[in-house]
């Protein structure tokens, strides 16, 4: 198999490799973050996802434990009551980050953990103990799980164990057996997965739409439109029979390590709100990424580019193409707005923002661009006529004042029933007494 950084990087592959390594720099600060690749068959994004735990920066467990126990950190049965000094006194271990797949012939109780049979009919100390899945043994590390779309139209109960894994972050996982305390911890996993949108069952999102939104990236990949890329991918094939050289792991940077601006915020939130984004799951993952790529892109502040730069992937998945594009088109408006001042402050023009209009004319500002965008209930294109709804769409900002609103009273006055006359109880429109 080749080699993480020997695959030939084309330009429908390109955002794979770097969605990889944002999961990777999210997972390494403890942070799961779940990609779903979706491409045509052949196109190579398996192989790239399985060539990336090559890349994988080690984990230091406890000694021996199957569940990755992080020193620090202790969560699995076995070791979560011990003193800092009993951890000590066992030792600690550096292993491989966790890669373990989850194939569609699996059982529940290989995935989430099982009584162990090997303890249970052991010759000389039979005891009933359990066995940890697929997930609790990724703890620290990767799942992945190949034609997803597959897996959630045939196997609903591992779609199931998937989204309460994929629901918060660390997920958590309950290991249940009849005679056996249930055990419940927490898992710190970032689920992989791939698929083909074309193939039977259809894409991810038609079976199942809560899973497809559990993933913080969905990356489009599609085959090398380039000859020369075609060209160095058939070339690189010969690099299999040479000696593989040592290949360094991805070193990421740690997330907590830069600090998200408060414009950074501000501008989620405003996007969440006026383009009527249905997922907070959707704004948690654009904040998370942007950090990341800046830290991967070696800047030191968080900026409207990084932003830019993570978008399709966080909302391809959770929004119509027009309300991405207008999204992107308000993230240009809103770069372009801050440059206008001082070009020393340009490469951050979410600082500039605050700096130069103070938060209230920021808001103003704010407003008034997006006054001029698309919104979800008012689609760009969409044919002239109903001058009332341009108007109350204007400014989303802007609530009807009361005072302007005319008020009908009831043109009779309410009489109770007991006071009604029999032939009164029987109501008639204007029209039938004439
Ligand atoms: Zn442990």
């Amino acid at each position: 198999m080749m080699t993480f950084p020997q695959l030939i990087r084309h330009r429908g592959i390109e955002p794979l490799f770097r969605a990889i390594e944002i999961s990777v720099a999210a997972q390494y600060s403890g942070h799961p973050f779940h990609i779903h690749a979706e491409g045509l068959r052949g196109t190579g994004k398996t192989s790239v996802i399985r060539a990336a735990q090559k890349v994988l920066p080690p984990i230091t467990r406890i000694r021996g434990c199957i569940y990755n126990c992080d020193p620090a950190k202790p969560h699995c049965p076995l070791h979560r009551h011990l003193s800092p000094g009993e951890v000590a006194a066992i030792g600690s271990e550096t292993v491989p980050r966790p890669f373990l797949e989850i194939s569609h012939s699996a059982k529940a109780g290989s995935v989430v953990g099982s009584i162990d049979l090997g303890k249970l009919t052991g010759q000389e100390a039979p005891v009933a103990a359990l066995l940890p899945g697929t997930i609790p043994q990724a703890h620290r590390g990767i799942i992945f799980i190949d034609e997803i779309n597959r897996l959630a139209d045939t196997c609903p109960e591992l779609a199931d164990i998937l989204l309460d894994v994929m629901g918060t972050k660390p997920g958590r996982i309950q290991i249940e057996e009849p005679g056996l305390p249930t055990v419940e911890m927490p898992v710190s996993v970032s689920v992989w997965a791939a698929s083909n949108p074309d193939e039977d069952p259809g894409p991810l999102h038609h079976i199942r739409k809560q899973l497809a939104d559990r993933f913080d990236f969905l990356v489009p990949v599609s085959q090398p439109q380039d000859p020369q890329a075609v060209f160095a991918i058939l070339k690189s094939r010969d690099v299999q029979f040479t000696a593989q050289a040592a290949i360094a792991p991805l070193s990421p940077a740690r997330l907590d390590s830069l600090p998200v601006p408060d414009d950074i915020r501000r501008t989620l939130a405003t996007i969440y709100v006026a383009f009527q984004l249905e997922s907070l799951r959707a704004v948690e993952t654009l904040e998370t990424a942007a950090v990341l790529e800046a830290l991967l892109s070696g800047s030191s502040t968080v900026s409207l580019d990084h932003l830019s730069r993570v978008l399709p992937f966080a909302l391809g998945h959770r929004t119509s193409a027009e309300i991405l594009a207008a999204i992107q088109k308000f993230l240009e408006d809103l770069k372009a707005g801050g440059r206008g001042a001082s070009s020393a402050a340009a490469a951050s023009p979410g600082v500039l923002l605050t700096r130069r209009s103070g938060p209230g004319r920021f808001k103003a500002w704010l407003y008034s661009l997006l006054s001029r965008l698309p919104r979800r209930d008012r689609p760009p294109q969409r044919p002239s006529g109903a001058p009332e709804a341009e108007k109350r769409n204007a400014s989303p900002a802007k609530m009807p004042s009361p005072r302007d609103s005319v008020i009908t009273a009831p043109p009779k006055p309410a009489t109770p029933l007991s006071e009604l006359a029999d032939e009164q109880l029987i109501a008639t429109s204007p029209k039938a007494h004439d």
